[in-house]
């Protein structure tokens, strides 16, 4: 507990140091905002707020793909490459299997080498589950933070089962889907929701012998993708071929991506998204914050868990529950 109060800093010396670009300051403004001690919350309320003027100024780019497929290996070459061209880059990772402390994607210290030695990169695992067993929301937090610090690029992994993808496609611009060719990807049904989500497939691992398959599997994605409605922001998601461990066609990625972005931003639909995200951020939090109050309330709790026991014995549906529940909660509140 000492270390923790000794690792807090006044609010002026986050503002300062986010204003300077200071990432370790950045990385302790991020720890603040994923702490769940309530005077922590508290200042990262105050913290986030008075920063909001210098954020929203990058591109929030959503990487996704199942383990293996290259994700590691595709952000540090992309993420070299960009800082290559001297763009400010932060990597925020979500990992919906464990909670930070348990040991996180990024845990493991040999991901990444070459970018996290790199000044103009900061790459950082946030928290990623809350109490009530869910994902916890606190990378759009860390995002606003990068952004207040000067990242110009901001990209989100995370490797799931569809809920944290989801949750990501809600709170980025560009949600990039990394497949491999051949690897039974296009046969899961899971896959064909992310896939419905993305702007941008790369299949990677495109070379050697690989790179005749990554082609054929380019077609096939773009037919699938194809047969889905166009997005709501018009524009037709891309599937590319490409190697991080050759260093081939990452070029193409970037061009892709900034090509969506000036085509986003020319239609105007970068920015509505962006106002619709912060609507749904807005209602997620009023959810999250009534559902944690009426549970506090002890009989209340009770009957949850009651009306979960019954659910689960098939007595009763969960609509049917949720109305039981809320005359409780109701009656609780009534006079
Ligand atoms: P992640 O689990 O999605 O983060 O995947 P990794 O980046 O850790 O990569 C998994 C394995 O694929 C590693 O052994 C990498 O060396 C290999 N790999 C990644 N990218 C490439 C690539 O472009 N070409 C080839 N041939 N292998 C790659």
């Amino acid at each position: 507990m000492k270390k923790i109060s000794r690792d807090r800093l006044k609010l002026e010396e986050y503002q300062y140091g986010l204003a300077h670009h200071d990432k370790i300051i950045l990385a302790k403004a991020i720890t603040l905002v994923e702490s769940k001690l309530s005077s922590d919350e508290q200042l990262a309320e105050v913290l986030i707020e008075s920063i909001l003027a210098h954020t929203g100024k990058s591109i929030r780019i959503g990487i996704t793909g199942s383990p293996g497929v290259g994700k590691s290996t595709f952000i540090e070459t992309f993420g070299k490459f960009l800082t290559q061209q001297n763009k400010r880059v932060a990597v925020l990772a979500i990992d919906p299997s464990s909670t930070v402390s348990q040991g996180s994607i990024l845990g493991d210290k040999t991901r990444m080498e070459e970018l996290a030695k790199d000044p103009l990169a900061f790459i950082r695992p946030t928290a990623s589950r809350n109490a009530l067993g869910g994902v916890a929301h606190k990378t759009r937090e860390a995002i606003l933070l990068c952004e207040a610090a000067g990242f110009d690029i901001i990209l989100v992994e995370t490797v799931g089962v569809g809920q944290s993808e989801t949750m990501v496609r809600g709170m980025v611009d560009f949600f990039l889907l990394l497949m491999l060719a051949g690897s039974g990807d296009e046969l899961q049904g899971i896959k064909k929701g992310i896939m419905e989500m993305a702007d941008g497939v790369v299949i990677t691992k495109a070379d050697g012998d690989n790179k005749k398959r990554a082609t054929e599997a380019q077609a096939h994605f773009l037919h699938a993708l194809h047969l889905f409605q166009l997005p709501d922001s018009g524009w037709s998601p891309q599937v590319l071929t490409a190697s991080a461990l050759q260093k081939e066609s990452i070029d193409e990625v970037w061009k892709m991506i900034t090509s969506f972005q000036v085509h986003a931003l020319q239609n105007g639909w970068l920015n509505e998204q962006r106002k619709k995200q912060d609507a749904a951020w807005f209602y997620e939090t009023i959810q999250n914050q009534a559902l944690s109050f009426l549970l506090s309330n002890p009989a209340i709790q009770e009957k949850k868990l009651q009306l979960e026991s019954a659910i689960a014995e098939k007595k009763i549906t969960p609509p049917y529950a949720s109305r039981q529940l809320m005359e409780e909660i109701l009656s609780r509140f009534k006079g």
